[in-house]
């Protein structure tokens, strides 16, 4: 039988993390054990799996944050040498790293994406990183982005909202910022990992009124995108995704399909291959034959089946059946 190869892959960089998020444990990851980031793969490392998994055109490069990777650059002027897309999801603390990078990538003509992570306005959103600054310095990222955007830079630049019971009020504040300043805007429900995140067993609850309230502010997001456009098939799907995410948080109705161990997969710093970065369940490394890494249709089956896996509503690793 013909195996479906993936197209799309998330890689973390890193997990060394400069910020200290109330909803996510990554950073603690090195302070626990230091001597773990001594297992980081090397760039050659990396550079080779690109080229063995020639069906992905397509990561999403996370962390931590990706711009403490000492080859965050040279990853990234691989993957565009060698014709693949990318965005880079970072904290947006490390201003002038981070403008440097968009200026020296600012030579190649195809387009890539930044997607900085602002989970309020303010004080909120430094509250949620630990970190006082964090939304000044996400800001100031912005806005050196959009300059060097203007300039002629080739990026396609965007925010990225988490929903949680610590932000659940700031999700229209947050999508009135991207339109303000013309730029992508994605969010997502909180999610849990016991081995990415390692958050599972500080799992938080929506109360009913936050859940009319979040629900309110996607309605009003929702008409707010239709209104003036003709609504289109991508438009109508977006749409129908974020309700899909409502109702699967609220009431643990999946009406999505996962593509995780079809066409995507989790590429973790010390080379290990999952299906996503949720369903601890590791399928290979990077020394392995993708051949033999994307062949157990045991777990395929598992992850098919809704029953099993119903363990996140996830924007990248799931496609909507409501539309
Ligand atoms: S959510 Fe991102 S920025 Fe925050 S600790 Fe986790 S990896 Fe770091
Ligand atoms: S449903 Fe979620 S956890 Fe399960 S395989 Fe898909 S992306 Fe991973």
């Amino acid at each position: 039988m013909q195996l479906l190869m993936p197209t799309s892959c998330a890689f973390a960089i890193t997990y060394k993390c400069n910020s200290r998020c109330t909803m996510c444990n990554i950073w603690q990851k090195y302070e626990k054990d230091p001597q773990a980031y001594q297992k980081e793969i090397r760039s050659d490392q990396f550079f080779a799996f690109v080229k063995k998994w020639q069906t992905i055109t397509s990561y999403n490069i996370v962390g931590g944050e990706p711009f403490l990777s000492p080859y965050i650059e040279d990853a990234a002027l691989f993957l565009l040498s060698n014709g693949k897309n990318f965005t880079v999801t970072t904290n947006g603390v490390l201003s002038s790293k981070i403008t440097d990078f968009v200026t020296k990538l600012s030579t190649f003509p195809q387009q890539y994406g930044i997607s900085i992570s602002l989970d309020a306005i303010g004080e909120i959103h430094d509250k949620m990183r630990g970190r006082r600054k964090s939304y000044e310095r996400a800001m100031q990222t912005l806005k050196n982005l959009i300059q060097t955007k203007e300039n002629g830079s080739n990026i396609r630049l965007s925010i990225h909202f988490t929903l949680s019971p610590l932000n659940y009020s700031q999700l229209w504040q947050v999508y009135e910022l991207t339109k303000e300043l013309k730029l992508g805007f994605r969010f997502n429900f909180m999610a849990y990992s016991d081995f990415y995140f390692e958050n599972k067993d500080t799992r938080m609850k929506f109360t009913e009124t936050q859940f009319n309230i979040i629900e309110n502010q996607i309605n009003k997001i929702i008409s707010d995108e239709r209104n003036g456009k003709n609504t289109n098939d991508k438009l109508e799907k977006r749409h129908a995704h974020f309700r899909a995410m409502l109702a699967y948080e609220k009431n643990q109705v999946k009406n999505m399909l996962c593509t995780a161990y079809t066409t995507h997969m989790y590429l973790d710093p010390y080379g290990a291959i999952y299906p996503c970065c949720f369903l601890n369940k590791k399928v290979g490394t990077i020394d392995d034959p993708p051949e033999v890494v994307w062949a157990n249709e045991e777990l395929k089956e598992f992850i098919k089946c809704d029953c099993k896996c119903n363990i996140c509503p996830h924007w990248f690793e799931s496609v909507c059946l409501m539309s």
